[in-house]
Order: C-alpha cells, then structure tokens, then sequence
C-alpha cells in the first residue's frame, strides 16, 4: 500500500550508500550538483562501516568510515533515502531518466528520535540482528548498531506484536504505526550504480557443515567480534561460549571453484584473513592461529609484508585443500585436508573455525533498467563497456558504476572507483548542461 507519489529532481542518482557510493555522491555535490542516495540498508556506510581494521595498515575502519558517512549525510548538496529501493528506472529523455524510488517506513519520525534507546529497553521481542551477522539478539524497535547513519530508531514490523511499549516510553512520542510506503517519482540526469557485492552463503558447501556445527562461524562474524562495535568484549565461539584457542581459516571458500559456480578470485579474502590473523593474535595471545590456503594472492602494494608480519607473528600457513569438516563431541571440529606440498590426507583439530567466504555479484540493478539495456559481465557483475579507457561507463549512455558493483576489490580501489565514475559523470552532465 502507496501513501502519496511524490516528484522531485536531482542531478544524480546514487544506487548504494556503501563506501564507493558515498564517495561518488560526496565527488558530485563538492562540484555543485544536487546527489540523491539511495540506501536500501537502515544506514549508510555500506561493509567498511562494519569491518574491524583494515589490511594492510590495520587502521581503524570505523574510525576512517564515520567522518567521511558524517560528511555525506551533513552535505547540503546530497539527500539521502535509507530503507529504500530503485524500482525502476527509464529514460525519459535524451539527457534524463524517470527513476521509482520506493522509501519503507520506518515508524519512527526520523527527524524527532534522539537515539536514547528507551524504546530497545521497553521492547520485549528478541530477533536475530543481521548487523552483528547473527551472532547476537536485537528487539524489534532498535537501533541498526551505535555508528549508525542515521542514529535512528526503526520498528522491525515483521516481528513486532504491536504491544505499544515503546511508544509509551519514548519521550519525544516520534513512533508513528501509521506511517506508509513512499513511492516517488524522480527525475535524474545521470545515475551511478554503487550497490556493491553479496556475500557467498557456505550453506553452499554442506560438506563444511556452517549452519549444522556451531562453532563455524564466516569470515564477518569474525569480522564483527573484532570490530570496535563488536557484540562481545572478546573473541568467543558460538557453540557454548568458551574463548577459542586453536582457530583454523579456510580460505577461498566459495571462490576459484566451480562446483559452486564461482570460478573467480574474491581479491581480498586472503588479505582479511592475513589482517584477522593478526588482530587475534593481538586479543587471544596464547591461542594458535592456522590458516589453510590453495595459494595466497597478496598481490597489493604492502600486502606481501603484511603476509610475512604474520608469519613473523606466528600465524601457521598450511598449503591445504579441505575435504570435510566433523564435528567432536566437545564441539571442537575435525578438518580433514589435502596436504598439497607433502601430496598426503592429514586431519587437524580446531575449536573455531572461519570459512573466508567470497565476494558474489549483486544482481539488484539488472532489472532496474526496464529497458534491459544494462549490460552484466559474464560473471554477473556490472559490464564495464570499455574498462580500459573509461572503466566506469555500462552499456547505457549516463550510467556509471562504482566499487564491487562492477567486481571484487577492496576499499582502496572501491574508493578510486568511484573517483572515476563521478569524475565520468561530472563531465557526462558539463557536456549536456
Ligand atoms: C570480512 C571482510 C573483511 C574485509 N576487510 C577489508 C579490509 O581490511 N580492507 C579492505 O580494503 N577491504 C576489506 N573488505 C572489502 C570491503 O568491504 C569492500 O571493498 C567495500 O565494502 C566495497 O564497498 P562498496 O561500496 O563497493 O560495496 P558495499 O560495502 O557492499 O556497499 C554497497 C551498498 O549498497 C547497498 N545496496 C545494495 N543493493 C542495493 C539496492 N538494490 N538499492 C539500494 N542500495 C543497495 C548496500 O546495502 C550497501 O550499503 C572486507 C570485506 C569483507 C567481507
Ligand atoms: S510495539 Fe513492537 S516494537 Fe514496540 S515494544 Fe511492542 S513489540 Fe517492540
Ligand atoms: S524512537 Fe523514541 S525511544 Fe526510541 S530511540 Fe528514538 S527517541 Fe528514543
């Protein structure tokens, strides 16, 4: 159900308030123009705002993510749409597109929530919170997590009995259960694709066992127990809560493998796990840490330095492929590997065990374009019409793409991508104005 269809006009359109769409947005509006983003999340900021530090100088990722998401959403020259979607975009001109936006409601009164979090307290439903990865509960009137952007509250309708608690607590009375889907109608002359990438689901590969062991856990929860905003104030394994001390990492899961589909390399799971490596063995310094590679790709400036600080750390590097993961009745589990180097089946035994998981494409904006126009790689992602000149234009005239939307990479190249897609739209919207 439609509450009213409202218009309105920007300059650009940004799909995506990760860290590649917030800088392209940030690039346009510092030249004048007017930038909507649209956010489908309930903040901005994309995974950077959620990783803990980053390879290969281990700064602080949060520390790095909220000045530049604070500088984004204060920006008079950028409007900002959170819990919403492109439904459709077509052209309508030569020079413009007729975008759907949908905005969901939030039930909260954005502009009127403090963020004092009464409401979490008063809240008596428990649901699994997708931004701690699952690792943890949330309530159904909630916060996302403490940096979020905006620092509102949302009511998850799905789970909420509609027990009026948070209503009666909230002091500045902003919850509102009458609020309705927006539906607008915008009128864009260029728009940037920044919707990033998907991460593999390891249910993929039961012979792994994530999702029936416990004490699996993917390479973001680890990401988020490490992070500052982690849920717990130390490193534990899900299965009953002990702090681990032999943790294993199997890299490439669901990446360079064509039994699930994937036949390319994620770029940057060999490097996360290099960097989670050795913040563990800064928190956890007596536990052992062991990571199970095919080949380790540290391809980037610094990254082969990073790769040996950790060996120089004492982290084990075993050249192994894994066969299958069991588990023991003390919930620690058995990985039984190829030894490549040695050409032998050998088994180790672990008590927590993180499966590196690959970088997917995310379809989301193929069919945005009613047209059908809008081109995808052969792997999915987003087609570079001509990724050697001009590595941002798609196969429709005024679109752009930036970051992981178009393939895997970090956030040092997400960020020069989407320097180049807002550099290309600038001068797409000089040269028709
Ligand atoms: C475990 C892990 C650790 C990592 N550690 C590091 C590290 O240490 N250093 C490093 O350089 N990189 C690291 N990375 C990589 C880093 O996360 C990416 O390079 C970066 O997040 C890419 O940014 P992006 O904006 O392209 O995509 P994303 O971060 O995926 O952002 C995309 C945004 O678009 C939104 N969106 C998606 N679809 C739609 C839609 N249809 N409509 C509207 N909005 C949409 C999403 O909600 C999201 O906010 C790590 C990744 C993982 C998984
Ligand atoms: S009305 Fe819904 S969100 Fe509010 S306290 Fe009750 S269950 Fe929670
Ligand atoms: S909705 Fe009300 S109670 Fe909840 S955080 Fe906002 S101001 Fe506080």
């Amino acid at each position: 159900m439609h509450g009213k269809i409202m218009n309105a006009s920007f300059d650009a359109l940004v799909i995506g308030g990760g860290i590649a769409g917030g800088e392209a947005a940030l690039n346009l509006a510092n030249n004048g123009f007017k930038v909507l983003i649209v956010e489908k999340d309930l903040s901005i900021g994309g995974k950077m705002i959620l990783l803990s530090k980053v390879f290969p100088t281990l700064d602080c990722s949060a520390c790095i993510t909220t000045p530049k998401v604070s500088e984004i959403s204060r920006h008079p020259g950028i409007t900002i749409f959170t819990g919403s979607e492109v439904k459709s975009i077509s052209r309508k001109s030569e020079t413009s597109f007729e975008a759907v936006v949908i905005k969901t409601p939030r039930y909260v009164i954005g502009e009127d929530c403090t963020g004092c979090q009464l409401c979490e307290q008063a809240c008596p439903v428990l649901v699994h919170d997708q931004f701690q990865y699952n690792l943890v509960g949330r309530k159904a009137a909630y916060i996302p997590f403490s940096i979020a952007s905006p620092r509102v509250a949302a009511i998850d309708i799905e789970n909420c009995t509609l027990c009026g608690a948070c209503e009666k607590v909230c002091p500045t009375k902003c919850i509102d259960f009458t609020q309705e889907e927006e539906e607008y109608c915008i009128d864009v002359k260029t728009v940037i694709i920044a919707t990033g990438f998907n991460l593999f689901d390891p249910l993929k590969i039961p012979r792994y066992g994530y999702g029936t062991y416990k004490n699996i856990i993917t390479s973001m929860q680890m990401e988020r127990q490490l992070a500052p905003t982690r849920p717990f104030n130390t490193i534990l394994r899900p299965g009953d809560g002990k702090v681990p001390d032999r943790i294993a990492y199997v890299l490439c899961t669901g990446s360079r493998d064509m039994t699930v589909g994937n036949p390319i390399c994620s770029q940057i799971c060999c490097m996360y796990s290099i960097k989670q490596a050795q913040l563990l063995m800064g928190a956890l310094p007596m536990a052992d840490v062991t990571i199970y590679y095919i080949n380790i790709r540290s391809f980037g400036k610094g990254f082969e330095e990073f790769y040996d600080q950790a060996k120089g750390m004492g982290v084990n590097f075993v050249k192994g492929k894994i066969g299958k993961i069991t588990e023991n009745e003390n919930g620690n589990l058995n990985l039984r590997y190829e030894d490549i180097n040695e050409n032998v089946v050998r088994e180790s035994e672990h008590d927590l065990v993180v499966l590196s998981v690959g970088v997917l494409p995310n379809t989301d904006s193929k069919a945005l374009f009613h047209d059908g126009d809008l081109k995808l790689d052969p792997f999915s992602f987003v087609d570079q019409a001509d990724p050697l000149a001009s590595p941002s234009k798609t196969s429709i005239d005024g679109v752009f793409v930036a970051g992981t939307a178009t393939g895997p990479m970090d956030i040092p190249d997400s960020i020069l991508s989407a320097g180049a897609s807002s550099a290309e739209a600038i001068s797409y919207l000089n040269r028709r104005l």
